[in-house]
């Protein structure tokens, strides 16, 4: 997937702001390249895992559908472990075709993976 350096920083921001909760959100984008971030709340209000508020998730999709623009990845961070996905990450994985971004406040290290059958593939985030 390919991401701008703008929206790394953002999701880097959202991270800390949200320590030591976890930050959860949506990138939005086409063609495999994320154009824009749309922030979510943390209803878990967790340092361990998160869960989107439904109201939100439902505006997010109108956003980017009024922008020509699909709901392509998945990020949150994680404030005390590495940029890996957890169990947890993998068993709510859903989407083959969602790329989930993992920031980790531990290591500074920013991940992109994809789940396909429960096999956990590598994303390059390619800076564009
Ligand atoms: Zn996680």
């Amino acid at each position: 997937m390919k991401i701008s350096k703008n929206i790394i920083e953002e999701i880097k921001k959202h991270a800390k702001e949200e320590a030591p909760l976890e930050a959860c959100g949506y990138l939005a984008g086409k063609e495999g390249s994320a154009a824009e971030l749309f922030r979510m709340t943390n209803i878990d209000k967790s340092e361990e895992h998160f869960s989107f508020d439904p109201k939100e998730q439902f505006r997010a999709i109108k956003d980017a559908r009024a922008k020509n623009l699909s709901l392509i990845a998945v990020y949150h961070s994680h404030p005390n472990s590495p940029a890996r996905l957890s169990d947890e990450d993998i068993r709510l994985a859903h989407d083959p075709d969602t790329v989930y971004v993992i920031h980790s406040l531990l290591d500074g290290e920013t991940k992109g993976f994809r789940v396909v059958n429960g096999e956990i593939l590598d994303e390059l985030l390619q800076i564009a």
